[in-house]
């Protein structure tokens, strides 16, 4: 163990005193305005900082570098090599004009390049007009630890841009993200071997299109500059299965961590998933891929929250008619039969075996943490528990499924759609139908032999060879299965670690840190 107590001082000293810094002067503001230059800036961390002074809890940047040092003081590593790990490397602000009908509107955003030590970087883009910069690198942060648990050879990064897209007409939202991107590439920070957006909160498909529609205009004969963002339609360089990739990996997660005895009991669960009670927050992308999924695979969805309110029926909630009836009429409530939920944080507290907070950060905190009643909660969304809230829950024996493990199925799909834009091929084109030549071979041999013949349904699921879906489906299982043991193991195997959060980070510091002392620092 060679960082002792020391070394998380020396870290806490060098901190980025980005996350404590104060609003930049108006002098600094006006600056940058007038140049019209990104600067590496302090700016927009004033409403965070006053949230986490209101409310006592600590910034959300630094709230990861609290689980970082949580977990480093387990890790072997020189003091010097887990403050690089630890620090932002690059911070972006940007601000930029768009003309909105006869004048012109300054907006604000972000690139975040936490660390580089494997290339492109990777992270979503958000739009919302909440967006802080100490969001945005709190957000960066996860996403190095996150690629590194689940072992996506990229950097973390993020973005954010402070729009609240709702606002606007399509026009002006697609000239915010082909402006923001056209900074991003003046300043080439994006580029599919330099850093490589995604969706995110207030953000999709569309804008990802937008994104990669922008770079290749400018990068004339650039054979891979589809690959420089993901999370595209699939008709324009998407991978079938990305998506869903974030809520299918959530639920690959949640199934392994009950798919034993030995694993549930930490949940002080049974095992398996049929009958177990759950309630999400969030019908978004994250949550209703989640929620569908947990359906299907035998859980009673008892609760839904969304920002109008709550529902909840405990005989099981439809989640696909649930879904249809938001969009017809605009809200989850008055949905059959199920209890209305005014106020909708008041439903995380209701009893469920699996709690998935998939919408915002900082939606379980010191007000409600003594109040839930999940044994497990699934951690959709990033930063969804305070660090105060952390603490305890952890004290009443109820464990989370970590963020940084438990939504990273979109940034290992993300993974795969990069490569299948480098490689210029759909995955299964090339050998689908050869596998199924042979399976077929095989099924009438083996009809046959035994004089016996497959229904047609059983038949086309031998014989089927597997195509792109398939392919993602599979690499996004085997990635969160052997994740989740990587982390098991790191908490199994040092009895100082005591949740699952400090243990992933644990893994990750262990990769990244490896990392850095193959590869030696430069010059
Ligand atoms: N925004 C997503 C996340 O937080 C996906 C990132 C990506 O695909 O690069 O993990």
């Amino acid at each position: 163990m060679a960082s002792s107590k020391k070394s998380t001082q020396a870290r806490k000293k060098s901190s980025s005193s980005d996350s404590r810094s104060s609003t930049p002067s108006k002098t600094k503001k006006d600056a940058s305005r007038k140049n019209g230059v990104a600067a590496k800036s302090k700016s927009g961390q004033g409403v965070s900082r006053l949230t986490s002074l209101i409310s006592s809890e600590p910034s959300f940047f630094r709230t990861v570098e609290r689980y970082f040092d949580r977990a480093a003081d387990h890790a072997d590593f020189p003091t010097g090599i887990l403050n690089q790990i630890r620090a932002c490397n690059s911070v972006y602000m940007i601000r930029f004009p768009v003309r909105i009908k006869n004048d012109v509107k300054v907006f604000t955003g972000w690139r975040v390049q936490h660390s580089h030590h494997r290339l492109p970087t990777k992270g979503g883009i958000r739009f919302a007009d909440h967006v802080t910069q100490d969001e945005v690198m709190a957000l960066a942060a996860q996403m190095t630890y996150k690629c590194a648990i689940v072992n996506v050879p990229f950097g973390g990064a993020k973005g954010g841009v402070q729009v609240d897209a709702k606002k606007y007409d399509l026009d002006v939202v697609e000239r915010v993200t082909r402006r923001y991107t056209m900074e991003m590439i003046k300043r080439n920070c994006i580029g599919p071997g330099i850093d490589v957006p995604a969706p995110d909160y207030g953000t999709g498909q569309r804008e990802m299109a937008w994104i990669a529609d922008t770079y290749q205009a400018v990068s004339p004969g650039q054979m891979d500059a589809l690959a420089c963002v993901t999370g595209k339609p699939v008709s324009q360089g998407g991978i079938r299965g990305r998506h869903s990739a974030t809520g299918r990996g959530l639920f690959f997660a949640v199934r392994e961590a009950l798919a034993t005895e030995k694993n549930a009991k930490l949940f002080g669960m049974e095992p398996g998933l049929e009958g177990k009670r759950v309630i999400i927050q969030g019908l978004g992308n994250v949550g209703y891929w989640a929620a569908k999924n947990l359906q299907d695979g035998g859980t009673e969805i008892i609760g839904i929250a969304e920002y109008e309110g709550g529902i909840y029926d405990k005989n099981g909630l439809d989640v696909e008619e649930v879904f249809q009836h938001r969009n017809e009429t605009g809200s989850i409530l008055n949905f059959k039969q199920a209890k209305n939920v005014k106020q909708r944080n008041k439903l995380l507290e209701y009893d469920c075996d699996i709690l998935v907070p998939a919408a915002l950060e900082n939606q379980i905190n010191s007000g409600n943490a003594s109040r839930i009643k999940a044994k497990m909660i699934a951690e959709g969304a990033n930063g969804p528990v305070s660090a105060n809230a952390e603490e305890v829950l952890l004290k009443r024996g109820i464990h989370m499924l970590p963020d940084i493990y438990a939504n990273a199925g979109g940034v290992t799909a993300s993974y795969f759609e990069w490569l299948k834009n480098i490689a210029h091929v759909r995955f299964g084109r090339i050998g689908k139908r050869h596998e199924e030549g042979t399976n077929k071979r095989i099924v009438n041999m083996i009809e046959q032999v035994t004089g016996h013949s497959l229904s047609p349904s059983d038949r086309a699921l031998f014989i089927h060879g597997a195509d792109e879906d398939d392919y993602v489906d599979s690499g996004l299982e085997e990635t969160m299965i052997t994740a989740y043991y990587e982390i098991v193991d790191a908490y199994r195997s040092n009895s100082k670690v005591k949740d699952l959060r400090t243990a992933a980070f644990l893994v990750s510091i262990d990769k990244i840190g490896t990392s850095y002392m193959e590869l030696g620092i430069f010059p």
